[in-house]
């Protein structure tokens, strides 16, 4: 990255990154994984005890390890349904250190740098949008560069 971009748009890119640090993401996402594990972690308490969990699943024999087991291969189906929660927070990280890039340093630059940054990435400029919307951490490159256009005019 050092190569390919001038020193202008690192500086956008770091401003970006600062704004990350600047409003908490880090720790809020460190929080939140935190909070998810231990109500992850209360739910798997309070299966274990529920019979209904194991014969739901086709299991007889009930055991603290055969639940950790049905847990872990049950779980995904339901936490993917919080993908979307997920990602549209992340966009919604995005969004403000793009704010706080655009503000601290050049949003025109930070443009530059993203172009640069998805061309060599070789990412779609179009995704679909309920896939993105579903999946995807980062807003789609035209959103992002059309609100860094904003401040930049
Ligand atoms: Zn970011």
């Amino acid at each position: 990255m050092l190569e390919r971009l001038n020193a202008d748009e690192i500086e956008s890119v770091l401003a970006h990154e600062l704004g990350h640090f600047k409003h908490h993401h880090v720790i809020k996402r460190i929080a939140l994984m935190f909070l998810m594990s231990f109500l992850g972690l209360a739910l798997l308490g309070w299966l274990i005890n529920q019979p209904w969990f194991y014969t739901g699943l086709g299991v007889t024999q009930a055991s603290n390890y055969m639940a950790l087991i049905l847990f872990l291969l049950a779980s995904p189906i339901f936490l993917f349904l919080l993908r979307p929660l997920m990602a549209s927070y992340s966009r919604k990280n995005e969004f403000e250190a793009d704010s706080y890039a655009a503000t601290h340093a050049s949003a025109k630059n930070l443009i530059e740098a993203l172009v640069k940054l998805y061309r060599d990435n070789a990412s779609t400029l179009t995704p679909d949008p309920l896939h993105s919307a579903f999946y995807d951490s980062h807003p789609p490159a035209s959103i992002r560069i059309s609100k860094l256009a904003a401040y930049a005019s």
